[in-house]
């Protein structure tokens, strides 16, 4: 594990010391090989420091600008940020990363204009609460780092719990010093504003895909949207519980959005509903931040804690209906790959196949284009069974699925038929296409060494038969005869051809 970079460090410490070594042997030699490894590994951890640096000093700087009246911080997301980062991405959690943190909290306190003393305890309180988060994380299941399964809200919810026991046990103590309240109170306070906040941001840090600036591109947000106008019912929703809440008001209120945002789970993502959940819990942290006053009594403080801890518990629940509904259509999705798919080739079964290619058909028909159907056929594949076994026969019916994928479009439709025999229906071709497409099959097929278990290496031929409409005209039933017609005659001409009646 990366976490506290000891295995990937000592390893690196020893490569460093052995190359010392070796340098004293042979200087030049060395220095070659050395530089550009070296030159890689500063810039690498240069730009992973830096990047945390940054990460962590914004953030930190934000949650300045939410410190009411000079007390502790209302929302504060640099030690979720930070830790979310540490998780998702494990080459940072090496020493110079955690050292660039330290940095950016230092820093961005000092800029504010932070005593050296209060700055140095906090930034302790925070890394204490980060660094056993992540080492907790990194005792995970990858599956649950990502909030993949139900159980893992749970998980990510008792390390907060933890992490957030950390902080307040080490930043309690700065309540009487610098703030005049009691320690009980500085421990309350900091552990339900770290808990509150690790419990908003975190999901969001553990979910975001990779691609999920990519995702945000606006034109095809946008085109989804308007055609899919319902999908943003939801949205409407919450935004009226929300708005209702703030107009009504009373103790009731931060339930309002409840339904909302379990209708939220059950139409989106994961990733969008805990950025919807981290919303409103924002939205209302900052809303309660605002009317805390630091001469607060102990009363008002407790209710503040309250309120805080109410609205970061009442969003668990649609995270977990989320991620059950996620976990839910990935097992649904899993079921129906495998209820359409022949499991040793990947192709499409036949009766998939051909109620994809009927209703394919029907709209080339109905758009007055053309559809190509293919007919292939494995030549002499019997001899290649009774040679060497049916087991065989079978990895060589994967090397020729594996071989013809690769030259299909997405939207061509590759159906096993049965035994040894496979059609490819492609729609919006020329009939010039078609038969060079189904040529490039032939060739690429006969090109392919496969190599047996069994140590020998085989090369296969198939034969085609095509049956191409220019406006679709044909039901599927006559494309299929027509084009095991001309599958017929390219066996009985030599096979490993292509042949169009
Ligand atoms: P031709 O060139 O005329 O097509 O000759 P062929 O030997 O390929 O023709 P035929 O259709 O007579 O033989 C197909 C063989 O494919 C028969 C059967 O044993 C074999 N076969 C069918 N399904 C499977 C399978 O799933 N795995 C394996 N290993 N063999 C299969
Ligand atoms: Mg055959
Ligand atoms: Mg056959």
């Amino acid at each position: 594990m990366g976490f506290w970079g000891i295995s990937t460090g000592s390893t690196r410490l020893a490569q460093r010391v052995q190359s010392g070594v070796l340098m004293a042997v042979d200087k030049n030699m060395n220095e070659a090989l050395e530089k550009p490894r070296n030159t890689e590994f500063v810039y690498r951890h240069l730009g992973a420091a830096l990047i945390v640096a940054a990460v962590v000093f914004s953030a930190s700087l934000f949650g300045i600008l939410t410190r009411p009246f000079d007390f502790l911080a209302a929302f504060w997301p640099a030690n979720a940020i930070l830790l979310g980062l540490m998780v998702r991405c494990p080459n940072m959690a090496t020493p110079t990363g955690w050292l660039a943190a330290l940095v950016g909290y230092l820093s961005a306190d000092f800029l504010t204009g932070g005593g050296l003393e209060m700055t140095l305890w906090m930034t302790a309180a925070n890394m204490s609460g980060v660094l056993t988060g992540c080492y907790l994380f990194s005792r995970l299941d990858p599956a649950d780092r990502k909030l993949l399964r139900p159980q893992s809200v749970l998980y990510m919810f008792s390390i907060c719990v933890v992490m957030a026991a950390c902080s307040g046990a080490v930043g309690g103590g700065i309540t009487p010093v610098y703030f005049g309240h009691e320690v009980s109170t500085g421990v309350l306070l900091w552990f339900s504003t770290e808990l509150v906040n690790s419990l908003v941001v975190l999901p969001i840090m553990l979910t975001a895909p990779v691609w999920a600036l990519a995702a945000l591109n606006p034109a095809r947000s946008i085109r989804r949207w308007t055609v899919e106008w319902r999908r943003g019912l939801p949205i409407v929703a919450l935004i009226l519980s929300l708005a209702a809440s703030f107009s009504i008001g009373g103790p009731g209120a931060i339930a309002f959005p409840v339904p909302a945002l379990l209708w939220c789970a059950l139409s989106y993502s994961l990733f969008s509903t805990v950025l919807l959940t981290g919303a409103v819990s924002t939205v209302y942290l900052i809303a309660v931040a605002f009317s805390l006053d630091a001469t607060n009594t102990g009363t008002d403080i407790a209710s503040t804690v309250s309120i805080r801890l109410g609205v970061t518990f009442l969003v668990l629940g649609p995270i977990m209906v989320a991620s059950i509904n996620s976990a839910r259509e990935e097992l649904l999705r899993t079921l129906d790959h495998a209820a359409n798919h022949d499991a040793l080739t990947g192709c499409l079964l036949r009766t998939p196949f051909m109620a994809r290619s009927e209703v394919r058909i029907a709209q080339q028909k109905q758009r007055g284009m053309s559809v190509a159907m293919l007919m292939l056929d494995i030549d002499h594949f019997k001899s290649i069974n009774d040679r060497y076994g049916h087991p065989m026969g079978d990895q060589a019916l994967m090397a020729f699925a594996a071989a013809i994928k690769p030259l299909l479009r997405k939207r061509d439709l590759l159906g096993r038929l049965g035994g040894e025999e496979f059609a490819v229906l492609m729609s919006g071709v020329t009939y010039e296409e078609t038969m060079s497409i189904a040529q490039r099959l032939c060739d690429e097929v006969q090109k392919q060494l496969i190599t047996l278990e069994v140590g020998d290496t085989i090369s296969i031929t198939v034969s085609i038969g095509v049956c191409w409409q220019p406006k679709a005209s044909m039901t599927l039933r006559q494309m299929l005869i027509s084009s095991d017609q001309a599958l017929y005659q390219a066996k009985s001409t030599g096979r490993n051809k292509v042949v169009s009646l």
